[in-house]
């Protein structure tokens, strides 16, 4: 039997991996898409668990995000806002205080404005994030640092890094500083439209029906539980080996991995050093999601708590008759077990003490060796060292997704928009093939 040549391989099914076969097997490339779990959607999975549809990953969607709307529009789907907080909890100096997410917001502002007053300067085009030629004057700073220089009084200052821990989900002090301030150019500079953009609006039916009609308008081939654990160099292009012993061979090869899992693929020849080091080091978020069912508790409401919790934001998103579903988050997944409802009750009574928890749930996906992280967030120095190298294709391997991005990064909207140039460069890596061929 013949094997199928493709033009294009696609490693993973996320949103970037089927963006990809979408763009490429509409203009003809013959494409497959090897993915290694079951299903499509990566970092993105809707499950049905505490009697609803939950997003066990990416959820919150905004039309500041142009690449996820244009996707939004296109497929006919609705957003719907997240519940408006009327309460805010927040932890500080050890104690718990209440009052509206205004006097929580108003506290914070100052600082924030402080912490991101060079975004402009530094980051004036947000979708060419390597623009600036001063990049190396602040790209060695990390969040952590800028807070603690900022002469802030002791309870804003530990509530800008559980803010900060929260927005990397990961620790402040591996956060770096040039990646705050690229969220804040693409939300105009202004760190309150921020926080509105990453966490107000849904997919009215899930990010699942977002990345089917996606995959609906692919003509490519798919191939799950696939799991690749080798790309060869040959002269002519690639082989693609699988765990399960599949082998498959293509022109080009378009590699979704998230960055702390690339080098879980054997390549030859090797990666550069620079891409293999980006890899080795990671990026920071290292968190968690849960979901919790709680009795007796329907004010929509926010809480942050501080950096060392083991979950330090929480926020109502359902009510189900008397009871509220909470969906939270903690910046280190070493430190909550989701899935286990008495610790997640101890960790939430930290915070909002007589909580009751009926379920709770989530997925861990740092250790998940299919992600290795949660959205990817860089560290201080990685804007600089790493994401030209990232980006650049080498003898027809790309890389595409979210961690490789140039605007929101760590977002899906980063992931479609990575996929979008990467398949106008596939095409063009194709077609020059095809003329260097024709004058030989
Ligand atoms: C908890 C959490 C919350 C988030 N919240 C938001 C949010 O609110 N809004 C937002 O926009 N974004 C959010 N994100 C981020 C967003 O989900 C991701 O940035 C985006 O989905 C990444 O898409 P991708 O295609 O780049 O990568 P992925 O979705 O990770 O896709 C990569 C694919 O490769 C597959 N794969 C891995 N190894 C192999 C292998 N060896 N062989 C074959 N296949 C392999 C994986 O199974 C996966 O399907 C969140 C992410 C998480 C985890």
């Amino acid at each position: 039997m013949s094997i199928k040549n493709y033009d294009v391989i696609i490693i993973g099914a996320g949103f970037a991996g089927v963006t990809a076969a979408r763009e490429l097997s509409q203009k003809g490339y013959q494409t497959l898409v090897l993915e290694a779990r079951d299903r499509l959607g990566g970092r993105t999975w809707v499950d049905k668990q505490l009697g609803r549809n939950l997003e066990m990953g990416g959820t919150w969607v905004h039309w500041f995000q142009p690449h996820i709307w244009a996707e939004i529009s296109r497929y006919g789907l609705e957003v719907v806002p997240s519940p408006d907080p009327e309460k805010a909890y927040w932890v500080a100096d050890g104690k718990r205080h209440e009052g509206t997410v205004e006097e929580l917001f108003g506290m914070l502002d100052e600082a924030n404005n402080q912490l991101l007053a060079d975004a402009r300067k530094y980051f004036p085009l947000p979708y060419e994030p390597l623009t600036s030629k001063k990049l190396n004057e602040v790209d060695h700073l990390t969040v952590s640092d800028k807070i603690d220089s900022l002469g802030l009084n002791d309870n804003i200052k530990e509530l800008m890094h559980s803010m900060w821990a929260l927005n990397f989900n990961g620790p402040t002090e591996r956060a770096g500083l040039t990646q705050a301030m690229r969220w804040a150019a693409l939300s105009d500079y202004n760190w309150q439209l921020m926080m509105e953009i990453c966490a107000s609006y849904k997919i009215e039916k899930g990010t699942g029906a977002l990345i089917e009609g996606i995959m609906n308008d692919a003509k490519a081939d798919v191939f799950y539980s696939e799991e690749v654990s080798l790309v060869e160099k040959t002269a002519s292009g690639f082989v693609v080996s699988t765990k399960g012993g599949g082998q498959f061979i293509g022109r080009t090869v378009i590699n979704t991995l998230p960055l702390n899992v690339l080098n879980s693929i054997e390549y030859r020849p090797a990666l550069s050093p620079v891409k293999f080091a980006a890899a080795e080091e990671g990026q920071t978020s290292r968190g968690i999601k849960f979901w919790a069912r709680v009795k007796n508790i329907t004010t929509p409401f926010i809480a942050f708590a501080p950096e060392d919790y083991p979950i330090n934001y929480i926020q109502l998103e359902y009510t189900d008759d008397q009871d509220g579903i909470l969906v939270g988050f903690g910046p280190d997944a070493s430190k909550l077990d989701p899935t286990n409802k008495l610790e997640v009750e101890r960790a939430l009574r930290r915070v909002i003490p007589d909580i009751h928890v009926v379920e709770s749930i989530g997925h861990d996906w740092v250790g998940d060796p299919l992600s290795g992280e949660t959205w990817p967030m860089q560290c201080n120095n990685q804007l600089t060292n790493y994401l030209s190298e990232l980006q650049k294709p080498k003898d027809g391997l790309f890389l595409a997704g979210s961690d490789y991005a140039d605007g929101w990064a760590g977002f899906i909207d980063g992931a479609i928009e990575s996929a979008f140039k990467v398949s106008r460069k596939v095409e063009q890596y194709l077609e020059e093939k095809v003329r260097e061929r024709a004058v030989i």
